[in-house]
């Protein structure tokens, strides 16, 4: 469907990657649950080009959740994996080797960094932390062996949006890849590869999937990531289910108008916890007073349900009864689904430390009435005072 390039997201949530006419004008390609493909003859298994060869390496569930994923990111080729944090493991395995060395942002996703400092270590991969706001003086940290420059944008927990375009060309320049946990934009809000990036991560465990059922990832690739892409995927035998692929492509048709209330609805919460004495600040990129707004004005489509706010120190068990009297937000990890979430955030730094006082939390604002989930706040912020 390359003439769909000019399609709103929404239009191509909808109608990629359905495969009706195979499945009887069935809407949604069922779950196949496939280990061995049957070959009709000896001359196609010697062939080995039909479509479906292993359940390995893909079945009508996987391939109809790429091609929509695809799609969206309008890339060359897009691989299902297990997770988010087994997708970002295929996307660096893919371009990094023994003896290369990966530059990562400080504030990426904590496992990313425990991926780094032990497993990627472990096999003579050594990374450099940088600062998220280095921008083009990323030249400076480039090595003669720089093989990847990876971003997250905004980084996790703490929010700073990056300069991915500013990076991607020193990296380019340098030789190096450009790989992006796109996870909390997603392609409906940033597209990855106009901006300079090669390998385009996402954890759909998040939005894409979109009600707290499925652990699934992806890695989209532009052309000169193909096959490095393919061939990696291939070699480490990652695999996702065909109803973990049926939950994620059902949850992808209805992202991009999840996404318009997840940002109005955080959007709302952000600028009533900016005003609320408790609240030193709220760390949220499309707010005007927000350090990184300017670029996200200019690289952005919009912003998710996620953010960080930065609360006036107090007393543990002060905190406490803050945290335990929300009825609305369910204290838990990850994020995306409908239901909207709390966490403390646990920050860890080593490039460029981030500068709070008092402690940080991660809301997920979901879809219930915001105005709902304001009162719970109010409520719940009361036991600081
Ligand atoms: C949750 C998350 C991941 C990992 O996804 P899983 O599916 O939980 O493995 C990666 N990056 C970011 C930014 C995340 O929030």
């Amino acid at each position: 469907m390359s003439d769909d390039k000019k399609l709103k997201p929404e239009t191509i949530a909808t109608h990629a990657g359905r495969m009706s006419d195979t499945h009887f004008g069935a809407v949604n390609t069922p779950v196949y649950r496939a280990s061995t493909i049957l070959y009709r003859d000896l001359a196609s298994l010697e062939a080995g080009n039909t479509a479906y060869r292993y359940g390995r390496l893909g079945t009508p569930s996987s391939s109809s959740f790429e091609d929509a994923a695809n799609e969206l990111e309008g890339g060359a080729r897009t691989i299902v994996a297990p997770s988010g944090l087994g997708a970002i493991a295929l996307a660096i395995q893919a371009v990094c080797g023994a003896g290369d060395h990966l530059l990562m942002v400080d504030s990426c996703y904590h496992p990313t960094r425990l991926l780094c400092d032990r497993t990627l270590k472990r096999f003579g991969i050594e990374t450099t932390y940088y600062d998220p706001l280095i921008g083009a003086g990323i030249e400076k940290l480039m090595k003669l062996n720089t093989r990847a420059v990876f971003c997250e944008s905004p980084g996790s927990l703490t929010f700073e949006v990056q300069d991915v375009p500013a990076i991607a060309a020193v990296a380019h320049k340098h030789g190096a890849s450009v790989l992006l946990d796109n996870t909390w934009a997603t392609p409906v809000y940033f597209n990855a590869f106009d901006h300079g990036v090669d390998l385009s991560i996402q954890a759909a465990t998040k939005y894409v999937g979109g009600h707290a059922d499925v652990m699934i990832g992806y890695v989209a690739a532009n052309e000169s990531h193909r096959e490095r892409l393919e061939s990696a995927h291939h070699d480490l035998g990652l695999y996702a289910s065909g109803d973990d692929c049926y939950l994620a492509l059902r949850g992808l048709r209805t992202m991009p108008v999840r996404l318009v209330r997840h940002q109005e609805s955080g959007l709302k919460l952000a600028h009533w916890l900016a005003k609320h004495p408790a609240v030193e600040r709220v760390l949220h990129p499309a707010l005007e007073t927000d350090p990184g707004h300017a670029l996200w004005k200019r690289d952005f489509k919009g912003a998710t349900g996620l953010f960080g706010v930065v609360m006036k120190d107090t007393p543990h068990s002060r905190f406490a009864a803050f945290m335990d009297s929300l009825k609305l937000f369910g204290m838990g990890y990850s994020w995306g689904g409908y239901e909207s979430l709390i966490v403390p955030s646990k920050i860890h730094r080593s490039a460029a430390p981030f500068d709070a006082k008092g402690r940080v939390v991660r809301i997920h604002a979901g879809l219930e009435d915001a105005d709902d989930l304001i009162a719970d706040l109010d409520q719940a912020l009361a036991k600081l005072a």
